[in-house]
């Protein structure tokens, strides 16, 4: 692959940045070795968006939400990326989220960047990939970076885990039951948005707001932010303003609390703590020592002759 241009990549050229996120999502160590080259480069320029994660079960309406979310952000003067973490490929042989003709007005604008999902990879899975993704993007002066990922599995908490604001859209049910979401998720959530408060469905939707108003009540976790409940319409492209100005307001509110770059900051010591684990992972397969010592030990466990601590911490010190 020939060499990046820097300067083209931080004047937002797209060419540029697809070529570089090809290099992030590369399973060749050469290439991950250019693209952390990159990275380290940009780094400076990085880091001036705000990164918001969207979630929710198939069907809810998020690629109909982010397309008119995104194009409300462009008329505001915004220039949108759209990444995606998708758990279910690697799973399932296909995507959940990137099967379908998606976002085709938004794609079409130049203020707009979307990137389906990277495939499952080696080390750090897809989740780390989109993270890389999302600071090439900032250094092509894209300053809002929608996440968006499916309301199963791990995905919502790797999201979560990299972004400034996590929204999870719900459609309107005011069933007893909190419909499908995790006691986990509202803890993640700094806010649920009802989408397809549209119709017949917008009695429904206020019914529902309530419902989580009072569950959040409840549940207060936040010292600055308690999270908001919303209602809109991505169909309509009704209230996706508002939704925008909760979000800004979060911003302010974070920045004055100290809270923003500090939850920055953790992320990233977490996100290099998860790294480190996983580049020891890496050597372990990777080294011929261990990888020769290893069966032996293994039988000697079987049988007894050696307790898995000692063989475990054996292997450990040939790295
Ligand atoms: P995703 O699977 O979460 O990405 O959901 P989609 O955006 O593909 O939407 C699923 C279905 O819900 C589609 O038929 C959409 O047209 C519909 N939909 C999405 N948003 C709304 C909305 O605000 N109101 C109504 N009535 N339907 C919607």
């Amino acid at each position: 692959m020939s060499s990046i241009n820097l300067d083209l990549l931080r004047q937002g050229n797209r060419r540029a940045l697809a070529k570089a996120i090809t290099l992030v999502e590369s399973k060749l160590d050469k290439h991950r070795e250019q693209a952390q080259d990159i990275l380290e480069q940009v780094l400076p320029d990085t880091g001036k968006s705000i990164r918001i994660g969207i979630s929710g079960i198939p069907g809810v309406g998020k690629s109909t939400f982010i397309e008119a979310f995104g194009l409300e952000l462009i008329k505001r003067g915004k220039k949108v990326a759209v990444l995606a973490v998708d758990p279910s490929s690697p799973v399932r042989g296909g995507s959940i989220l990137g099967d379908k003709t998606r976002m085709e007005e938004l794609s079409r604008e130049d203020n707009a960047f979307i990137r389906p999902s990277p495939s499952e990879g080696t080390l750090g899975g897809v989740a780390q990939k989109t993270r890389e993704t999302m600071l090439l993007c900032e250094s092509a002066g894209y300053d809002v970076i929608l996440v968006e990922t499916v309301g199963v599995g791990q995905s919502e908490y790797e999201v979560a885990a990299m972004v400034d604001f996590f929204l999870v859209l719900m459609i309107p049910n005011a069933g007893d039951e909190l419909q499908g979401i995790k006691r986990g998720i509202m803890e993640l959530a700094d806010a649920l948005v009802i989408n397809k408060a549209d119709g017949e469905s917008i009695n429904l939707a206020r019914r529902t707001k309530q419902h989580y108003q009072n569950a959040f009540h409840l549940s207060k976790h936040g010292s600055f932010w308690n999270p908001r409940v919303e209602t809109c319409s991505a169909l309509e492209k009704e209230r996706i303003g508002d939704i925008w100005e909760m979000i800004c307001e979060y911003q302010q509110l974070a920045i004055d609390n100290q809270a923003f770059y500090e939850k920055r900051s953790r992320q990233n010591s977490e996100w290099m703590n998860k790294l480190i684990h996983e580049l020891l992972e890496l050597r372990l397969n990777q080294s011929p020592e261990v990888q020769a010592r290893l069966p032996g030990l293994q039988s000697s466990v079987i049988n007894n002759t050696c307790t898995p601590f000692s063989a475990a911490k054996q292997i450990v010190d040939l790295l």
